[in-house]
């Protein structure tokens, strides 16, 4: 008879996506053909028709077809058709590029980055290995391994089996580590409740535009010329986002909710096609030709070190604001309609890299909250903190703790940065690394506990020296990773934080790295 311990220990945490994800059926697979392989962006397997475009893949899901969508890279226009497509497979794009991170958030297999593919989208096919694709032909993906196969595959359906239970009853006894998700809108948060999450670590405030009706208003404040237009064009989002604040307080019951504001690469969200140009231009009042100038200014080359984070705050004040207000007015909701709630808002201030600017942020959201919360006559405490994501904000994290309330990894950049490579490109030469053994693993994947490792033990030193209280997490993807979260138990984060579907893995590897200690 073994004990509970050593079940916990016996089960391979990554085996669970098995149970959280449609699979290949084994026979079936015995006869795959193995045309190239991807990363492993996001796991489960997938088989359908190709498609090219999102509206592609939405109009063929709605006459009843199964489709795999194959772009170059995703971005926020493609949503709509992501959430319609079994599969999703890119030719450029890393362990966290767009596609990777929303692909695993809505738990829908991917591959990503398999730069083997000569794609034609224009006349809708590619090539891979020697064979053509069109648009149409059947192809198999398995987000698991990388692989992409030829033809049809069949697949079954996630099936959580009667011990998923006990064995997860079991872990959550033994693990220190909480388990919080990475959860962008109300319905990735009830799923992650539902798996297991003990609240918010990581809401992407970006990622509620992603919506058809919501891109609009987005794009109308990116694209605005003055403050005044800014203005305009904030006060339609605002309703968005205190009502989707409010559903994620509710789905969470009280549990911490952890917003950061907006951290998007601009010119992600910005229209591409002449149809979508026109329709901001008409809804702004400027000539097409000033649209597309302001597009272009937004374009950089790289997009990720670029204007966003905090900096869009210290430029913007008043997107800070209203991103207060909007939080604020959610939780004091939340907490009339549930008195026995603490709802408690954790406000994230994404990409600090200077004590200084974190400090010219943060006044701005207490000056905000503190008016919204005295005119409710509603008692409510908020933390501020940060995420630390830049090599900097790690080595100053003495002098960001005496600003910042509560530190979050952000090892998605930090990685990033800390290498000197880029999230998106890196997957072009990592084969090479691998092949010649000078990476075992991709450090986007796996995190390098060495380097990147290194930086998180000495913040957390640093920042507990000046703030004893200062609590820490980790919101990368790494969070989900079982080996990271041992290294996250060992360093002693209070919580790690990952996409919904990698919250049970996350909760047996946390119970793991305790028994193992
Ligand atoms: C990160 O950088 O690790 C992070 C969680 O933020 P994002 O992936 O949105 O940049
Ligand atoms: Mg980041």
């Amino acid at each position: 008879m073994r004990t509970e311990e050593e079940a916990v220990l016996m089960i391979e945490p990554r085996n669970l996506d098995t149970l959280l994800h449609p699979q290949f059926d084994a026979a079936s697979l015995k006869r795959g053909k193995v045309m190239g392989r991807g990363l492993p962006a996001s796991p489960g397997a997938a088989c359908g028709k190709i498609v090219f475009s999102a509206d592609d893949a939405k109009a063929w899901k709605k006459r009843g077809e199964k489709v795999v969508l194959v772009r170059l890279e995703t971005s926020p226009e493609d949503i709509e058709g992501m959430k319609s497509a079994q599969g999703i497979l890119t030719v450029r794009g890393g362990m966290t590029s767009h596609a990777a991170v929303v692909a695993r958030g809505m738990g829908t297999c991917c591959v990503s980055g398999c730069q083997e593919i000569a794609m034609d989208e224009e006349n809708k096919k590619f090539t891979l290995n020697g064979k053509t694709f069109r648009e149409g032909d059947w192809l198999s993906i398995d987000g698991s391994t990388g692989n992409i196969y030829d033809g049809v595959i069949t697949t079954v359906d996630a099936r959580i089996a009667g011990e998923f239970g006990r064995i997860m009853a079991w872990a959550d006894k033994f693990r220190r580590l909480k388990v919080r998700t990475n959860a962008d809108t109300p319905r990735d948060a009830k799923k992650a409740r539902e798996l297991g999450a003990e609240g918010i670590g990581l809401c992407r405030t970006e990622h509620m535009f992603f919506e058809a009706d919501r891109i609009a208003a987005f794009r109308e404040m990116i694209c605005s010329d003055t403050e005044e237009e800014r203005r305009q064009a904030l006060a339609k989002i605002l309703p968005y986002q205190q009502d989707d604040f409010e559903q994620l307080y509710e789905a969470l019951e009280g549990n911490p909710v952890t917003i950061r504001f907006l951290d998007p690469p601009l010119h992600e969200f910005v229209p591409h096609s002449e149809d979508e140009i026109a329709l901001l231009a008409k809804a702004q009042n400027k000539p097409v030709s000033r649209i597309k100038e302001i597009i272009e200014s937004l374009h950089e080359f790289n997009p990720m070190m670029g204007h966003r984070g905090c900096r869009l705050a210290v430029t913007y004040p008043e997107i800070a604001r209203m991103q207060t207000r909007a939080v604020i007015r959610a939780a004091i909701n939340v907490q009339k309609r549930h008195p026995d709630w603490k709802v408690k808002p954790e406000i994230m201030i994404p990409l600090t890299g200077e004590v200084k600017e974190l400090k010219y942020v943060k006044d701005i959201v207490v000056e905000a909250a503190n008016i919204e919360i005295e005119s409710s006559g509603v008692k409510l405490d908020y933390e501020v903190g940060t995420m630390i994501e830049i090599p900097r904000a790690a080595l100053t994290a003495d002098e960001i703790a005496k600003e910042a309330e509560f530190f979050c990894f952000g090892t998605n950049d930090l990685t990033q940065m800390t290498y000197g490579f880029s999230r998106d490109d890196s997957g072009k030469f990592l084969n090479a690394y691998y092949d010649k053994k000078i990476f075992e693993n991709d450090p986007f994947a796996k995190l390098d506990q060495v380097g990147v490792g290194k930086l998180m033990k000495m913040a957390i030193e640093l920042g507990k020296g000046v703030r004893p209280a200062l609590h820490c997490g980790i919101c990368g993807e790494h969070g989900g990773d079982p080996t990271s979260v041992e290294f996250c138990h060992q360093i002693g984060l209070d919580y790690v934080s990952c996409s919904p579907y990698r919250v049970p893995i996350a909760r047996l590897a946390a119970a793991q790295a305790a028994l193992r200690k």
